[in-house]
């Protein structure tokens, strides 16, 4: 569908190092982040079947919801720019002055930027919000924050397919939670997703899942799990230890990960390693989005 270039199948790189020789783990990286730089992370999976939709119900008009410094916005953004969509951004919060960079590269690709009160924005998804940002926009194509809906779930799932050595074990960050129901659904049964939580108090993640793998394929499938306990105080929070972290990884791979959330994972999958919770022999594949 695209002209754009598309780094499709993401790389697959494995991760040489004593510490995993020694417990007997193989480890590779699915570098989703190389897909394209306009498309951060995982969203270029997540749109893809979303901007078949919107074209084949004739929308001229992308909105999304998200933080200051969403990536899924960037995306939707960058989307509109490529596939000639007009796009709205639905900020939460206070209008910044100057824009971020985020929001000003959202801007440069032609999105037009509103912003919602915090109060109004976690009710978002009530018809009563959404009818009135339609009697503002007119018709749109909604893309739900983080871009996590049905369609998103299989673009996602064929990132599995693209995985050339077999493993037994998939990672990655939630934040919604999409990510991992789309990589689940295409995991053999003796196959396991792992996500990684990147907010505070994120048990409901679980039903996020469960209910998106509803929508999208009509049952849920039990074949992944979501460690809670690494979110480092909160969602775009960090500390030393994490900060630490990142360097260090970054000193011995060559790879600076994303604070926000592959750090998050990483860590908590070393960790995990750390502690004897995989045998050894287990081959392990982390999605770096
Ligand atoms: C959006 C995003 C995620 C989270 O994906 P979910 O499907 O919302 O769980 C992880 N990593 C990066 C880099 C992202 O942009």
């Amino acid at each position: 569908m695209t002209g754009l270039n598309l780094r499709l199948p993401s790389p697959l790189t494995e991760v040489r190092d004593g510490r995993l020789d020694a417990k007997g783990i193989r480890l590779y990286l699915k570098r989703d982040d190389l897909i394209h730089p306009e498309f951060p992370g995982n969203k270029w999976r997540k749109l893809k079947y979303n901007l078949n939709a919107a074209t084949k119900d004739g929308h001229s008009s992308l909105l999304t919801f998200g933080g200051a410094y969403s990536n899924n916005v960037r995306a939707v953004a960058a989307a509109g720019k490529h596939f000639g969509f007009e796009t709205i951004g639905v900020i939460r919060g206070e209008e910044h002055n100057p824009l971020n960079p985020s929001l000003e590269y959202a801007v440069d690709c032609g999105m037009t930027l509103t912003y919602m009160d915090r109060e109004t924005y976690r009710h978002k998804d009530d018809s009563d919000v959404i009818e009135r940002l339609g009697t503002e926009f007119g018709r749109f194509y909604l893309m739900p924050e983080g871009g996590s809906n049905a369609l998103a779930l299989p673009g996602c799932a064929e990132l599995i397919e693209e995985i050339t050595v077999d493993f037994d074990v998939i990672c990655c960050a939630c934040g919604t939670g999409g990510t991992l129901a789309g990589i689940a659904s295409a995991l053999r049964r003796d196959q396991h997703a792992k996500g990684f939580a990147v907010l505070k108090g994120a048990g409901f993640l679980v039903d996020n899942v469960r209910e998106l793998q509803e929508q999208a394929f009509g049952h849920s499938d039990d074949g992944w799990s979501i460690e809670l306990g690494y979110h480092f105080g909160g969602y775009a929070k960090a500390d030393q230890v994490l900060r630490l972290f990142i360097a260090d990884f970054e000193s011995r791979f060559g790879l600076k990960l994303d604070w926000i959330y592959e750090a998050k994972m990483m860590y908590g999958l070393m960790d995990l390693i750390d502690h004897d919770r995989f045998k050894a022999g287990t081959s392990i594949v982390a999605l770096i989005s």
